[in-house]
């Protein structure tokens, strides 16, 4: 009888797993699908949200894909239990699906301010395509938009909130925006640049409630002015998607607890993307990323287990890059690690920043700012995250990078960094494609 792999989860991981099984199996196995939502892509949704692709175009495995791959599907569906002990699952219709082996990646789900309005209907989410669509919809030329919440999700929509013709505010409880992107002095700059283009501001503002006013809604805050807005949208934070899990003997932390193989300590149950908590490539400890590069890396790594292969994951970079308005934000690694030593170099006129944090001859994380019209500022994000990323040495480079931290193109020529990170793929295979494009996974 085939293997039955029953994957929970059709986001970027379970799909990236899927993909992976058929590619490294020896024979053929049965892959059961059970997915909430059909499978698409969260990260091109702000592409979708400014109208630049059409929702078709958010999708990542089509029916015609899933039956290519021979995929049974239960799309629409959630699993609502897990019996490690008889080897199955539950579903929300009362449908019960036996496995050999399971992979959990249910991803994460947003979670609102604890304040009273914040379920009030015109106040939204931005985490699925459902709530894409209602923000789409609520949003006209001339809308009051306000954003609570000025993290890493609300800067990947701002653009396109702005090309609907909208005003756009952004509260943050927080003293500056992006807080776990990006220092002090990053945040100030974004901040300004923001003003600069139109956006109103304000930070340290503790928001206490939502009211509904004529069809409007008038926020409330703790210490200044009230606002009155058309649309809100909350993004205030993610929580992993671990609920249903409760009482099914799979330990979990901030995430599913894995080990070097993906695997839970349930030699049978497997996770990957933003529910698990896999290796930091950088610091080594257990961490939930939550982004796209390390749910892709997952799910090919659990895929090729679950595929009979030996694959141990060597951990991921958590890698934070965004433009807003033009300008170029970007941190990787430990950007805030305080034993690190760390040089920075700021030219104010030209809004361009950076902060280098070394650990020894390495950099293990970095923190860069600029207009994307200056192309150095776009060369050097790349560049910045492969110096993380490939772990090189940079003794020869150390001093001259402290004294000019601007000047990291001869660091990453002279060291040789592209040859280190292109040769193979996570999953240890010469990192050759159908063609001549090196892939990374
Ligand atoms: C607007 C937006 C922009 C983003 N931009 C970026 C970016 O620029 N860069 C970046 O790195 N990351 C970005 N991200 C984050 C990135 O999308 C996530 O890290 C990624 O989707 C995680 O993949 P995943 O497979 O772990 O989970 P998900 O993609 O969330 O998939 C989980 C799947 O599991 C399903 N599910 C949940 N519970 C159950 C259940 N009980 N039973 C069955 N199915 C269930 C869900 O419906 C979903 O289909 C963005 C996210 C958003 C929302």
């Amino acid at each position: 009888m085939p293997t039955r792999h029953l994957i929970i989860g059709g986001g970027t991981a379970g799909i990236n797993a899927i993909r992976t099984i058929r590619e490294e199996e020896r024979d053929r196995s049965d892959i059961i699908l059970v997915s909430a939502e059909k499978p698409y892509s969260r990260m091109v949704l702000p592409y979708y949200l400014d109208r630049s692709i059409a929702e078709s175009h958010v999708y990542t495995a089509a029916a015609a894909q899933l039956a290519a791959w021979g995929v049974t599907t239960h799309l629409g569906r959630r699993v609502t239990a897990l019996d490690i002990k008889t080897n199955r699952a539950t579903l929300d219709d009362g449908t019960t699906l036996e496995y050999d082996d399971c992979l959990i990646a249910t991803g994460s789900a947003p979670v609102r301010a604890p304040v009273p309005g914040a379920d009030l209907p015109g106040v939204h989410s931005f985490w699925t395509l459902e709530e894409a669509r209602g923000v789409l919809a609520s949003i006209t030329p001339g809308s009051q938009v306000v954003m609570v919440g000025a993290g890493f999700i609300s800067f990947t929509i701002l653009n396109s909130i702005l090309a609907l013709g909208a005003k756009l505010t952004i509260v943050e409880i927080a003293p500056r925006v992006l807080p776990r992107m990006v220092d002090p002095t990053g945040g100030e700059l974004v901040e300004d640049w923001l003003r600069a283009h139109g956006v109103t501001v304000r930070s340290g503002a503790r928001l206490t409630k939502i009211q509904d006013v004529k069809g409007r809604k008038r926020l409330t805050f703790a210490g200044s002015p009230e606002i009155v807005a058309d649309v809100v949208i909350m993004a205030t934070g993610i929580k992993t998607n671990l609920d249903w899990l409760k009482g099914s003997g799979v330990v979990s932390n901030r995430g599913v607890v894995v080990d070097e193989h993906l695997r839970s300590n349930v030699t049978n149950v497997y996770a990957a993307g933003d529910v698990a908590e896999g290796r930091d490539l950088i610091s080594g400890e257990a961490a939930v990323h939550a982004i796209e590069p390390t749910a892709q890396e997952h799910g090919r790594v659990v895929g090729a287990n679950m595929a009979g292969k030996d694959v141990r994951y060597r951990g991921s970079l958590i890698i934070n890059i965004v433009e807003v308005c033009h300008l170029d934000v970007a941190s990787f690694g430990a950007w805030d690690d305080p034993k690190a030593e760390a040089v920075s170099g700021l030219k104010r006129e030209r809004t361009a920043y950076r902060k280098l944090l070394f650990t020894g001859d390495r950099l293990t994380g970095a923190i860069i700012l600029g207009p994307s019209a200056d192309i150095w500022t776009t060369n050097d994000v790349g560049m910045l995250k492969g110096l993380v990323q490939s772990g090189i040495s940079l003794a020869r480079f150390k001093d001259h990078l402290k004294k000019n931290p601007f000047d990291v193109k001869p660091a990453f020529i002279a060291s040789k960094t592209t040859g280190r990170l292109l040769p193979e793929t996570v999953l240890g295979r010469p990192s050759k494609a159908p063609g001549d494009t090196p892939v990374a996974v």
